[in-house]
């Protein structure tokens, strides 16, 4: 099975992702130059008895470039074979669509979903997969989440391919077409990227791209950038919504999340998916698997069951009567807003490296917070911030001194619900949001039981 035979391709970004990639992609039987900026990725390379060449040196004689994800692509901060490969007249591509192209090679029948969006990407992703894996789909879920796509199985004819697309792989896509696409909403995100709002747009967009009349097209209604994207669907459109009724949509409305043929589930029963945010995902996957062939029961028990991704709304205990959610994922204001809108009452555990604009933004929802305890560099900005709207609030610095203090106040009668999310990047302190995250839920396991008595 030799689907790229004839075909060179130029690799660039040997990490997690890229090396394994490109030695699958050299299976399959495409001539692959691997290249990385670090040596030791080259290394790797050279020992796994790959060619190795900087495609930005000279004439740039590829067929196309496949360039790893975490490698920048566009101006301003673009890789130099970036440009090589476009004065070349070449293709940028992703590695989805080398997987697309392997699957259809290999005659698979095979369908392919891509979700998009800012936010609710991974969750999405993750409740589809599950939707369908509970149905007894074979689904794979991967892109942006999870597996790389070039580690996927390409010969499961029955499976569906759950895939999460980003931006920065949506604009490297030249031939795939979605069966099932969903966008969820478009807020001035990754801006730095994709230069202005009207370019992230276009590259959202791209996942309606190549469909044709009879697939799905599922599109977010409940921000006025999304609800613009109408034009770009060329499918059967489902309009969905966490807030608003869609005609011939899917939508919440109060707890229900309903079609025009009636009520699906009664949202409260999906205790991993709190907030109107988390309908609008609902919905979503809800249409997608109807799309393949799940019965209305089948989705409702499925949603019902859904276990939660981890940092992300994630209840990670219990203390007579106060829940401790972690959502270390919020590492912006705009995440930070669809949790504490989630919950009428919290105590709430915040801070790190503050993003422009800090929190100010969280403004409408300083009301629901009972008391902020506040860590990491911008803790004194954050401070300020909660100072000029009156929000009662201290600074412990780290974790391990906030987590005591958060709990204290909620065992107190401030709250029911201890809610990390911090609303800033955790470089300052932590390796990243996971590693957060995981801090928070050991801090949570290591709580004295009586302490809520
Ligand atoms: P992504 O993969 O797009 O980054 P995630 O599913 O990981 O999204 O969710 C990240 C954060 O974004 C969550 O913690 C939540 O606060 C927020 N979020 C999730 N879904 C939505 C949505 N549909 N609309 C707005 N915000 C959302």
């Amino acid at each position: 099975f030799t689907p790229f035979s004839g075909e060179s391709i130029a690799l660039v970004g040997l990490g997690r992702a890229g090396l394994p990639a490109a030695r699958q992609l050299a299976a399959w039987g495409a001539e692959v130059t691997c290249w990385d900026d670090r040596p030791e990725g080259r290394a790797a390379a050279e020992a796994a008895g790959l060619a190795v060449a900087n495609p930005a040196e000279g004439r740039f004689r590829w067929d196309a470039l496949l360039l790893s994800p975490g490698i920048p692509h566009l101006l301003p901060r673009a890789h130099p074979a970036a440009a090589a490969a476009r004065a070349a007249g070449r293709p940028i591509l992703c590695d989805v669509e080398y997987l697309y192209r392997a699957v259809r090679a290999a005659g698979s029948a095979a369908r392919f979903v891509g979700i998009t969006g800012t936010n609710g990407k991974s969750t999405t992703t993750a409740l589809l997969h599950h939707l369908l894996t509970r149905a007894g789909i074979a689904s794979q879920a991967g892109g942006n989440l999870g597996p790389a796509a070039l580690s996927l199985n390409i010969w499961g004819s029955e499976s569906v391919y759950t895939l999460e697309m980003s931006s920065y792989m949506l604009e490297r896509l030249v031939t795939i077409r979605f069966n099932e696409a969903v966008m969820l909403n478009l807020s001035p995100d990754h801006l730095d990227r994709h230069g202005d709002m009207a370019g992230y747009a276009a590259a959202k967009r791209r996942v309606f791209a190549g469909q044709q009349p009879g697939d799905l097209a599922v599109l977010g209604m409940d921000d006025a950038a999304s609800r613009a994207l109408r034009p770009a669907v060329s499918g059967r459109l489902v309009p969905i919504s966490g807030e608003t009724p869609q005609l011939g949509g899917i939508w919440a409305e109060g707890p229900l999340l309903r079609d025009d043929a009636g009520p699906l589930l009664d949202l409260r029963e999906a205790a991993s998916l709190p907030g109107s945010h988390n309908a609008q995902n609902a919905a979503a996957a809800a249409a997608c698997a109807l799309d393949l062939g799940l019965s209305r029961a089948a989705v409702a028990e499925a949603l019902r069951s859904y276990p939660g991704l981890p940092h992300r709304q994630e209840r990670v205990g219990e203390i007579r009567g106060v829940s401790f959610v972690n959502d270390s994922k919020a590492t912006n204001a705009d995440s930070a807003a669809r949790a504490l809108a989630s919950y009428d009452r919290v105590v709430w555990i915040a801070g790190g490296e503050a993003k422009e604009g800090g929190i100010e933004s969280l403004a409408p929802w300083f009301p629901r917070i009972a008391r902020a305890v506040l860590i990491g560099r911008d803790a004194p900005a954050l401070a300020a911030t909660l100072a000029a709207h009156g929000v009662p609030h201290e600074i412990a610095g780290t974790l391990e001194a906030a987590l005591p203090l958060a709990a204290a106040a909620a065992a107190g009668g401030a709250a029911p619900v201890v809610l990390l999310s911090p609303a800033c990047a955790s470089w300052d302190q932590f390796t990243g949001y996971d590693a957060r995250g995981d801090r928070f839920r050991a801090l949570v396991a290591g709580l004295p039981q009586e302490r809520a008595a």
